[in-house]
């Protein structure tokens, strides 16, 4: 298999070569077949080719079987007719990347800020606010005249329906418990429609529990009681601040690992941002990428049958437990270990639980 490794910016290539040594260790103790390919992305590559993602590197990567794909400094990219392309919404509306399914967990009193609680989001990734990809032609963030602006937002059955599809399929080997979270008391015809195509699919489901949780009280409820809480599923922007809310009560953004997955392709990418604060100073948690290599190896595995990749995936998930209960971390949890020491450290502690097992 081969898996396409696009670095990014700021942060991006340090807590890629953290993650690399993760993959390196899983590729050695679980025999994995994996072939790995880089290309530049984001201002490297705005520098070389005068786009910050090329045809070329997106015909590479759509090729692969996997990309890895390290946080873009969107903020600071030129606009598109001047090569300043957002690798991340380009992928995801390329690729079809429908369903951002961001977990985020407390791993003991090490981290979490609130009661323990073990919770996926599940975003819809397609549509919702996101100007760049609910139109065909311009974008859906539009100024009327110098001081009057409009965002559109576009929600269709199609895709609450198939996200719903996810987040519930995803329950089932879970806890079993569904919350769909909307505005749809405000949002009458647009999150009704979303709350409706959901409902339509949990009747599919009878063995899931489901119910659901207007936005505003979701926030303060996450923060009361999380542990409540088992798989959300929801439109776009919601999900987006949801997932960072809870990335952040779990201990640290930089904790919070994502998938960004479609029925063909998937995406390993990091919630957080490039974190421009901190890029350089070896102080970056590569936790969140590492997480997200755990979760594309077992959609690989789930995808091609293969045990190896799904034991991988577990692996990588128990490395970061253990190192974080060890108290080997970075300065956002506390700790006083640099980016690639981490790496390092939990590459060993996977090869330690491939030998135990
Ligand atoms: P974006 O809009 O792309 O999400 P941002 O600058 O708004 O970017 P982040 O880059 O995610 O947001 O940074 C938010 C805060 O979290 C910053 O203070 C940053 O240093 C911190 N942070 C983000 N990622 C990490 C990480 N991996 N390790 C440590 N701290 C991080």
């Amino acid at each position: 298999m081969q898996l396409a490794v696009l670095p990014g910016d700021d942060i991006g290539p340090e807590i890629t070569v953290a993650t690399l040594d993760v993959l390196a260790a899983v590729k050695r103790h679980f025999s994995l077949d994996i072939g790995v390919e880089h290309h530049a992305i984001g201002l490297e590559s705005l520098k070389q080719s005068g786009a910050t993602l090329t045809e070329a590197v997106f015909a590479a990567a759509r090729e692969a079987d996997g990309i890895i794909l390290g946080p873009v400094a969107t903020a600071i990219y030129p606009p598109a007719d001047k090569g300043g392309i957002n690798p991340s919404a380009y992928f995801r509306k390329n690729l079809d990347l429908y369903a951002n399914i961001r977990p985020a967990r407390t791993f003991g009193r090490a981290t979490q800020r609130v009661s323990a609680f073990d919770l996926v989001v599940v975003r819809e990734n397609t549509e919702g606010f996101y100007a760049d990809r609910n139109m065909t032609a311009g974008d859906a963030d539009i100024l009327v005249t110098p001081d009057v602006a409009i965002a559109i937002r576009k929600v269709t059955r199609e895709a609450s329906t198939r996200i719903a599809e996810a987040g519930f399929r995803l329950a089932r080997a879970r806890r079993r418990r569904v919350t769909l979270v909307h505005k749809a008391n405000v949002l009458k015809r647009s999150d009704g429609l979303f709350l409706d195509a959901c409902r339509a699919v949990a009747a599919d489901y009878p063995d899931v529990n489901v119910d659901d949780v207007i936005i505003d009280a979701m926030t303060a409820h996450l923060v009361r009681d999380p542990g409540r809480f088992d798989v959300i599923v929801t439109t776009n922007m919601f999900g987006d601040i949801l997932s960072d809310l809870a990335g952040e009560l779990a201990g640290s953004l930089g904790l919070a690992g994502a998938l960004n997955a479609g029925a063909t392709h998937a995406v390993a990418q990091a919630t957080h941002g490039s974190a421009p604060d901190i890029a350089g100073q070896d102080r970056a948690n590569p936790m969140a990428l590492i997480r997200s290599l755990g979760m594309l190896l077992h959609w690989l595995g789930e995808r091609h049958g293969a045990a190896n990749f799904i034991a991988a995936g577990r692996a990588i998930e128990e490395a970061v437990g253990a190192t974080i209960a060890a108290g080997e971390t970075t300065p956002d949890l506390g700790g006083r270990i640099g980016t690639k020491a981490v790496g390092r450290i939990v590459a060993g502690r996977v090869a330690r639980t491939a030998s135990a097992a």
